[in-house]
């Protein structure tokens, strides 16, 4: 993927987020134009709205990062042993910072 889809699609990323972060956290113009969500669960909608928030607030961190790591010039290299993001998980998760053997290495620490 060359640099200026992963801008742009990062990008839109980012946006979608910050609208769903705006909607979660109660945005009244945001709530509106989403008024016919989802219904059925277990948790409240307090507690379902407080955990996407946990999720996209998270994600848009990566995306932020994944945009700085474009403008360093050091997009689609793994963060912590610099080899390149295979091409088909940069498709799947622009905001990937990581090699899937680092990632997972990261995911049996945590
Ligand atoms: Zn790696």
């Amino acid at each position: 993927m060359d640099v200026t889809t992963a801008r742009e699609r990062l990008e839109e990323m980012l946006a979608e987020l910050d609208r769903s972060i705006a909607v979660l956290q109660g945005d009244p113009v945001a709530i509106r134009e989403r008024s016919a969500a989802d219904a059925g669960s277990d948790l409240t909608d307090a507690d379902r709205a407080q955990a996407m928030v946990t999720v996209a607030t998270t994600q848009r961190r990566a995306v932020v990062e994944a945009l700085k790591r474009l403008d360093e010039g050091v997009y689609g290299e793994c963060v912590d042993c610099a080899s390149p993001v295979p091409e088909g998980r940069l498709e799947a998760r622009p905001e990937a910072a990581r090699c899937v053997q680092c990632q997972a290495k990261r995911e049996r620490r945590r």
